[in-house]
């Protein structure tokens, strides 16, 4: 391996200390901190590609990638080239840009239930977009969510939350009124006849079905064979809408996103991550007859001061152009290597893992698994995945800080950097 052993890490000692003083946690969103895993957090000087740099001089290969954005990994030229001629021409206006409407015209193409489409800056913005669509369109208040399903921090999603909520633990958040969370339904992932019992005792007040086609915020844990296909017939069944929150998802696991893998269509879908190509971006867009029921076409209300931003729509774009069915081949070769290599690993070592893995997206979970659902994923054992964690930092591979998230591989991973992170793995576990 081309890895450092021993990594420094004063300068993101104190990096943190000083942070702290200022910035709640020391960090501006909260996993960042790497609290779970009792370790202090790398301050990030650089990227490159599939590698990131930092204020020590360690290099990591990354697999978490701003969390989803960087498909085509860091600082990638037609990203940087396309962000450098945008910002010359100014960086915000709040007036309709020629590159929105590109934009728009792209994703619709690419994504067949989406007839029209609202550009936001966050995923959290687009699922609580969605959701106040879905209530106003239906006229009908409740929610139903999946446990450990992350949908952004909206009060309403946030319920029985994965992502963030999962890693630390925490109980659902103080500060969502109970007014609020008595709206939102929650059901374990993959758990078809939880939904329908749902639906015989609330069927006439649901809004809407919230998932993640493939979860991701539990770890990954693909849908069931016949899952999907069942909250479209359900929710159609009880004229509820059915909302896709492609945020991970999108554009990562199918040039169509999800839907397009699976061969389903939502009435609504939501987008973030790689849709903005590593700048502050998320979309909601489905049904015409619905997204029109949005102001300025319609009497519901949201709107933003940056949305469409001119840079986030070039990195967004720029991106969206690299990737090409070829990309999705590489991105299913890469993913198929590693996750081989993890499960070659695990018997090796007689280190019990399950891996769950859609292309790009992949979880080693520290259980026998299988892994299906929040419950299952939660067999896993956190103190083998601790100490794994701070042995792949050691060794100069960066993987998501907490078990109930998954690696992302980019684009312009290579064979090596896969190679050299299954040894890293496999010291890691042996050290166990
Ligand atoms: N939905 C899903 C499925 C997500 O994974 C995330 C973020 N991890 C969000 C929504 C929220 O997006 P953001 O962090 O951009 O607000």
């Amino acid at each position: 391996g081309n890895v450092p052993l021993s990594r420094r890490e004063e300068a993101s000692r104190n990096a943190f200390e000083e942070a702290k003083q200022y910035i709640p946690g020391g960090v501006n969103s909260p996993v960042r901190a790497f609290k779970s895993v009792g370790l202090t957090p790398v301050y990030v000087d650089h990227g490159i590609g599939s590698r990131i740099y930092d204020i020590d001089g360690n290099s990591f290969i990354d697999y978490v990638c701003s969390w989803g954005p960087l498909i085509m990994g860091h600082a990638h030229p037609e990203v940087v080239k396309a962000l450098q001629e945008t910002a010359v021409k100014g960086t915000s206006f709040g007036a309709p840009t020629l590159l929105e409407t590109e934009m728009a015209k792209l994703v619709v193409e690419r994504v067949p239930s989406v007839d029209i489409v609202r550009m936001v800056n966050s995923g959290t913005e687009a699922t609580m977009s969605a959701i106040r669509l879905a209530r106003g369109y239906t006229g009908r208040s409740k929610i139903l969510k999946f446990e450990g399903s992350y949908h952004g921090h909206a009060d309403s999603l946030l319920i029985k939350a994965g992502s963030g909520v999962a890693t630390l633990g925490l109980p659902d958040s103080p500060g969502v009124p109970e007014g609020v969370a008595v709206n939102t339904i929650t059901v374990p992932y993959n758990d078809l006849e939880g939904v329908k019992i749902a639906f015989e005792r609330y069927g006439n007040e649901i809004a809407a079905v919230i998932v993640e086609p493939i979860a991701g915020n539990m770890g990954v844990v693909p849908p069931q064979p016949g899952f999907l296909e069942g909250l479209r017939k359900v929710t159609t069944g009880y004229g509820a809408l059915l909302i896709f929150d492609e945020v991970m998802t999108g554009f990562r696991v199918n040039i169509s996103c999800a839907q397009g893998l699976f061969g389903i269509e939502p009435d609504l879908t939501c987008f973030g991550k790689v849709i903005g190509g590593g700048l502050p971006v998320g979309a909601y867009g489905g049904r015409r007859e619905i997204m029109e029921q949005m102001a300025p076409a319609g009497p519901i209300y949201q709107a933003g001061t940056l949305s469409g931003n001119p840079l986030a729509m070039a990195a967004g774009y720029s991106t969206l152009k690299l990737l090409t069915p070829e990309v999705y081949d590489r991105l299913e070769t890469l993913g198929a290597r590693l996750e081989a290599g993890l499960k070659r690993n695990s018997v090796d070592t007689g280190i019990p893992l399950t891996i769950n893995r859609i292309g790009s997206m992949v979880c080693p979970f520290f259980t026998e698994g299988p892994v299906y659902n929040f419950e299952t994923a939660k067999t896993s054992n956190l103190e083998h995945f601790r100490s794994y964690f701070g042995k792949m930092l050691d060794q100069g591979i960066s993987v998501p800080p907490s078990q109930f998230e998954g690696m992302f591989v980019s684009g312009v991973h290579s064979e090596q950097d896969i190679d050299d992170t299954l040894e890293a793995h496999y010291q890691a576990l042996k050290s166990l």
